[in-house]
């Protein structure tokens, strides 16, 4: 298990980047780097969420997770107060945030903004792409890390205004809210679909996935946008939001909706990853390049995908045979 309390630093995953064939970014790894379990995407009613930034902060604690982004819509909570009383221990982290939360005539246009150091009002703009960019311009001048949510809510964001984003590197690959319409339809594709469309015209993007959480109050509700859905591991030295968030934006971390996994590594060579299995469940696990292809397919782990050079990027998910999944961030391979 990749639990940060269970397993010993030393038996992570070290891996250099010093690739001529696979540009991973700046990612880079120590042997101090432990895994954070974490959600970037939660309502309180500071905004239109049931329960305290309190209660909220509890939920997260008291379920296996080591951070919490609060983002209530156009409110940026305080936090200090919880951390001090949540995290006397070192052992959870409240970061600030805010969910700068615009529109373009009907489209909801929902930006987050992590770690900002001040509120940032919704910026408008004079098409889609244009409030994306302007908000997205407007948290990092307010030094936060900003990630585009739930592009299909509302049917807001097309594949292609997604990809002309600058200076954004995260997105919502899944979100738990019960109507941001994943899987897409109706000639719409899916989040995962629009994910390989980006990377294939040549944008490097990494996959989210959060709760959106508003709910704690009707607990096991599905027609409800409750805690525990989908969730980040992220590698990174120390449980600091910086240390987190940098992480983030270099891909060092994977998005699971419940598979867990107990090894990651990425080399220039190959990637390879490694299932914490549970009991009775099977998986598979599929490595996908240029278009959606999946490239190889292993039923059992640790499963690897030597790279050629010719995929373009490589992608990994696992699939858990009750509907689970985890995404792993593209390496470009070129
Ligand atoms: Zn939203
Ligand atoms: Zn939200």
């Amino acid at each position: 298990m990749m639990h940060p309390r269970s397993t010993p630093a030393a038996a992570l995953a070290v891996v250099g980047i010093l690739g001529l064939a696979v540009a991973l970014g700046t990612r880079t790894q120590t042997q101090a780097a432990r895994w954070y379990k974490g959600n970037t995407h939660t309502h309180t009613l500071n905004s239109d969420g049931d329960s305290t930034p309190d209660e909220v902060v509890k939920w997260y604690r008291s379920h296996g997770y080591q951070f919490l982004v609060l983002t209530d819509h156009n409110f940026l909570t305080t936090v200090d107060g919880l951390n001090a009383l949540h995290s006397a221990s070192e052992k959870f982290l409240v970061v600030k945030g805010e969910e700068v939360t615009d529109k373009f005539g009907d489209l909801s246009l929902h930006i987050n903004g992590l770690d900002v150091e001040r509120l940032v009002e919704p910026q408008g703009g004079k098409s889609v792409a244009d409030v994306l960019q302007r908000n997205v311009n407007a948290i990092r001048e307010a030094r936060g890390i900003p990630h585009i949510n739930h592009p299909n809510y509302r049917w807001s964001i097309t594949k292609d205004e997604l990809r002309q984003i600058q200076n954004n590197k995260l997105f919502e690959i899944y979100n738990g809210h019960p109507q941001v319409n994943l899987q897409g339809g109706g000639g719409v594709p899916g989040l995962e679909e629009v994910w390989d469309y980006i990377l294939s015209s040549g944008v490097l993007l990494y996959g989210l996935a959060v709760d959106d959480a508003h709910t704690f109050k009707d607990p096991g509700n599905p027609a409800v946008a409750g805690p525990g859905r989908g969730w980040v591991m992220v590698r990174a030295e120390r449980l600091e939001a910086r240390a987190l968030l940098a992480a983030m934006e270099r891909g060092d971390f994977y998005s699971s909706t419940g598979v867990v996994l107990s090894d990651y590594r990425v080399t220039p060579k190959e990637m390879t990853l490694t299932v914490a299995k549970t009991t009775f469940s099977k998986y598979r696990i599929q490595f996908i390049g240029k278009g959606g292809k999946v490239l190889h397919e292993a039923l059992d782990s640790p499963a690897t995908y030597a790279f050629t050079g010719a995929e373009g990027y490589v992608r990994a998910r696992v699939l858990e045979s009750n509907g689970q999944m985890a995404w792993m961030q593209p390496a470009i391979v070129k």
